[in-house]
């Protein structure tokens, strides 16, 4: 039955030169099928270069919107158009001015998990793999960081002599973490490393022995001489984990960790969208500008 799909979603690729792009969260048989799987900052960069017609993301809507805005040619479908991050609402326009009008020299930090909107108002976007360097090297001193405040708590810790404003903004599955699950889960596991996103909370970030983006955390464990590991983000990463570092051992620091907007993305839905060519991504012109401005700054900065 899955091999039918598959075979269809291969044929359908070939006759409408498309791409699939996947981020480590979407469902396993998901992103085996997929031609390219990363963190979102990967998916970024992949973005700009991609010289098909035709760009299915299996991720939640931010991520298809910034490939529409990094690549406006492009037709840009996602199986799910439902799947969104909860926490790219979570930072206010209205707010934004305001803290302009207050601050003369104040910069806007972006997470990129955020709607067009909140990029097209803002200087610069980040991801949680270049977040640190990007506002390391921004000129201003006051920096307002949106939407998560747990990824800008973790930005203000290792960067020095910035003011660094933090938005109440967090993601609802990260932040659910504690360390109470931290201290249960070693207690049962006394030699694993912990290795945790830093859209946790600051608790536990302070309680992991290493903090990354998704892709960073599959890179450390692959690299690392330790042979156990708790995770602290989405369980999707688990497949790439186990398949980049066979023979180690992962369990995740809580069960049901998961996103239920990035499950969204079935193979079914592939399929269909790649039939029907539904669910485009489609921006207003002016908005598309503004956010292409913050986060064409991101890659020029995070290089
Ligand atoms: P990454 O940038 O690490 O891929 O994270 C995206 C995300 O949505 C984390 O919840
Ligand atoms: Fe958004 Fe959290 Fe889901 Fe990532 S895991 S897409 S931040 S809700």
């Amino acid at each position: 039955m899955q091999s039918g799909i598959i075979e269809k979603i291969e044929k359908l690729k070939k006759e409408k030169n498309a791409v699939i792009m996947a981020h480590y969260y979407a469902p396993r048989e998901v992103q085996e099928i997929a031609d390219y799987v990363g963190d979102s900052y990967y998916l970024a960069r992949l973005a700009v270069s991609t010289d098909k017609d035709i760009v299915v993301l299996c991720g939640v809507k931010f991520m298809g919107e910034s490939v529409k805005i990094l690549n406006p040619n492009k037709k840009v479908l996602m199986p799910n158009i439902s799947a969104d991050c909860p926490m790219a609402h979570m930072a206010d326009v209205g707010k934004i001015a305001k803290m302009r009008e207050e601050y003369d020299d104040l910069a806007v930090a972006c997470y990129i998990n955020s709607t067009a909107e909140l990029k097209s108002v803002s200087d610069v976007c980040v991801t949680s793999s270049n977040a640190v360097k990007i506002v390391e090297r921004l000129e201003n001193r006051n920096i307002y960081f949106i939407p998560d405040k747990n990824l800008g708590t973790y930005v203000k810790e290792r960067v020095s002599g910035k003011n660094i404003i933090l938005n109440d903004g967090c993601c609802p599955i990260h932040a659910s973490v504690t360390a109470g699950d931290v201290e249960k889960i070693r207690r049962e596991h006394p030699e694993a490393k912990l290795l945790c996103h830093p859209e946790c909370i600051d608790e536990v970030v302070k309680m992991s022995d290493f903090v990354g983006s998704t892709a960073e955390i599959i890179d450390f464990a692959k690299a690392s001489a330790d042979k156990e590991f708790i995770i602290s983000t989405e369980d999707g990463v688990g497949y790439a984990l186990m398949s980049s570092s066979p023979g180690k051992s992962f369990v995740f620091v809580k069960q049901d960790f998961e996103c239920a907007d990035m499950k969204m993305n079935t193979l079914d839905a592939v399929l269909s969208v790649l039939e029907n060519e539904e669910n485009e991504i489609l921006l207003d012109e002016e908005l598309m500008a503004g956010a292409n401005r913050a986060l064409v700054r991101m890659l020029e900065l995070a290089k």
